[in-house]
């Protein structure tokens, strides 16, 4: 690999040059073997987020950060596989009923919650003996035996990755599209999936606040895997209001549990399934509907032997909150906005999420709505229920709710979509 100087790339990304292929290889080798130092790459990542990257050089950069690490294949398997990933929303527990119940073999590599939005992993784990972490034998195993795996990525997968999100997070650099598609398309590229439904959330609630920015991300991955191999979809989906009626980590794990028996709330039903659907096309099934796997139970098998392959007890009583404390509706009427952000960030506060990296979440701690918007509320009826184990959390809880909902007469009140576009 040809020697470059850290400094050179910066001063070029500074005055708005191409890198070259050879630039962005040795950056990004020279980063994950230590050469190139933290200050150096932060300088780099503020000169891309000012400046940008072209596809080619998106391509490159994710070339680089995939050769960073170990790629896993499991072309050996005896079913297709497809996966999916989220960009992060409030109440968003799609992928939990959306592993078991597709059919395919779904190898998901996912990650914890930072900051308002929760993670998979932190849900799964108020499941009592449930671990997230899987040697890659005991992955492959699972997703042979059962069809579904969602565990933690391992260290070897897109190492580059790692270090460089951590700095993005402490140096104000992980709003950039190229840095956030390559981030994102690397670790699912080397993953080995065979098909990628992305679910790029637009709204209050999630890193894209507007459709112009979510169609830009969305279309430089699906550029991006589909040069890769990978049959890749993207939907653009709201996040202005948040997702089902709670927020949380045990209490989401309930509600999805609660679809897979064939109920739940409409919205996770229908984002659930818009998913599912576009997973088992990518993956050449689109003779299987997801819909039929959730009304037999079939989807409910699968999630008890996805759980019990990882250690869990999917029959055992979740945690539960030790406090809670109800916000009554301040007046009777038609409830005409719900705001995500408002949401996440009561979750967060009552410690359903973390600060930082290494603090512990709370498994019972979240927000229940009892009405979503269109739904008709009575005053003094219970609206919010804040849950968590450490009441002193209940007021800044509280004063992110304030202003984060509406109330009218209804009138001309009509419910938004929840996919917004498909890019393909
Ligand atoms: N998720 C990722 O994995 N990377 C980003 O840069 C943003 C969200």
């Amino acid at each position: 690999m040809a020697a470059h100087d850290a400094v050179e790339v910066i001063l070029a990304k500074r005055d708005k040059h191409e890198l070259t292929d050879s630039q962005i290889d040795w950056v990004i080798d020279a980063y994950t073997r230590g050469e190139v130092a933290d200050e150096q790459m932060s300088a780099l990542a503020m000169a891309i987020l000012l400046n940008g990257m072209n596809r080619t050089e998106i391509a490159r950069w994710t070339a680089a950060m995939i050769a960073s690490g170990e790629r896993m294949d499991y072309s050996t398997l005896s079913r297709p596989t497809a996966d999916t990933h989220s960009t992060g929303g409030v109440g968003d527990k799609i992928t939990l009923p959306l592993a078991p119940a597709c059919g395919v073999a779904v190898p998901q590599l996912s990650g914890r919650g930072l900051g308002h939005t929760g993670g998979t992993l932190d849900k799964l784990e108020s499941v009592p003996g449930w671990r997230a972490a899987l040697s890659n034998e005991e992955m492959f195993a699972i997703l042979e035996d059962v069809g579904a795996v969602i565990c933690a990525a391992g260290d070897g997968l897109a190492p580059a990755d790692k270090k460089l999100y951590a700095l993005r997070d402490v140096t104000g650099t992980v709003e950039a599209i190229p840095l956030i598609a390559s981030s994102i398309m690397s670790k699912k590229i080397a993953e080995g999936t065979g098909a990628l439904v992305l679910d790029v959330k637009v709204g209050s609630g999630a890193f894209m606040k507007d459709l112009a920015t979510a169609r830009e991300l969305a279309e430089t991955m699906v550029a991006l895997g589909t040069d890769a191999g990978v049959h890749t979809v993207a939907l653009l989906t709201d996040m202005a209001t948040p997702l089902g009626l709670t927020a949380g980590n045990a209490i989401e794990v309930a509600e999805s549990v609660e679809v897979l028996a064939g109920g739940g709330p409409a919205d996770v039903v229908e984002l659930t399934l818009a998913l599912a659907r576009e997973m088992l096309a990518g993956a050449g099934r689109d003779d299987v509907d997801p819909a039929d796997k959730l009304a037999d139970g079939s989807a409910m098998d699968a999630w008890k032997a996805m759980i019990r392959a990882q250690g869990g007890d999917p029959d055992a009583a979740l945690p539960e909150a030790k406090e809670s404390h109800v916000v009554a509706a301040p007046a009777s009427g038609t409830l005409t906005r719900l705001d995500a952000m408002a949401v996440g960030l009561a979750a967060w506060r009552l410690g359903a999420g973390r600060a930082r990296k290494e603090d512990p979440v709370q498994a019972g701690a979240g927000v229940v709505w009892h009405a979503r918007p269109g739904d008709e509320v009575t005053e003094g009826e219970p609206l919010f229920t804040l849950l968590t184990d450490e009441p002193e959390r209940f007021d800044r809880a509280l004063a992110s709710l304030e202003g984060g909902y509406d109330f009218g007469d209804g009138a001309g009140f009509t419910r938004g979509e929840i996919v917004l576009d498909r890019i393909s």
